[in-house]
């Protein structure tokens, strides 16, 4: 059976493509077939997920895998949520929203600052497959006063994590990714395709 993984990013094709490589699978990027972009319109991760595994299965006629993530912060009520990647604007960087985020929560203290990466996979066998098989994943930290570490992407300088006394830039990539909102939603996923397509 032919896949195809709607996303660009070669960190998520490379960590998806090691989970499904020991079942049926053949798992087509976008190196393999023209994906467009899909603009995200859902209030929902599960629905920015479906939009975007719907229009990847129609325009290549197979099925499809699509996530979406963001962060959520409490003080925020929930904010930036499905809008993470541009939460200071159009042109967001990394810098940038972490630099927005620094300033919304100058002066709350500690116990205030909790948040919660959050990650949702769908695999939909068509576009109009009406039981999409949705995976999700958490991971509970809060925002620190400043940015410390320089691994991982996004927010990981500011996710910082009691239980290592470190933010997730400090952690390994190997320890990041057994423990994250998307390793827990990868697994997820992982146990559907074992016992599906074995
Ligand atoms: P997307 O799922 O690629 O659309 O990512 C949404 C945005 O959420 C990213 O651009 C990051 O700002 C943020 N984000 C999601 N997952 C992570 C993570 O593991 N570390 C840091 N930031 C993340």
């Amino acid at each position: 059976m032919d896949i195809i993984l709607a996303s660009k990013n070669q960190d998520k094709i490379i960590e998806i493509k090691k989970i499904l490589n020991k079942s049926k699978i053949t798992l087509k990027t976008c190196h393999d077939l023209a994906i467009p972009d899909v603009e995200e319109t859902g209030s929902t991760f599960v629905e920015n997920a479906i939009l975007k595994a719907r229009s990847a299965s129609i325009v290549t006629g197979l099925a499809a895998i699509a996530d979406d993530s963001g962060i959520e912060v409490d003080f925020l009520n929930s904010r930036p949520g499905v809008k993470s990647a541009r939460y200071s604007g159009e042109n967001a960087t990394n810098e940038s929203n972490n630099t927005k985020l620094l300033r919304e929560l100058n002066g709350v203290p500690y116990n205030k600052r909790k948040a919660c990466y959050r990650c949702v996979i769908v695999f939909m066998r068509y576009p109009n497959d009406p039981f999409p098989i949705i995976s999700s994943g958490s991971w509970k930290g809060y925002i620190a006063e400043s940015m410390r570490g320089t691994n991982g992407f996004g927010y990981d300088p500011l996710f910082f994590l009691p239980e290592f006394n470190k933010t997730s830039a400090e952690l390994s990539t190997i320890k990041k990714n057994s423990i994250s909102h998307r390793a827990q939603a990868l697994k997820d996923l992982e146990k559907y395709f074992k016992e599906n397509y074995k």
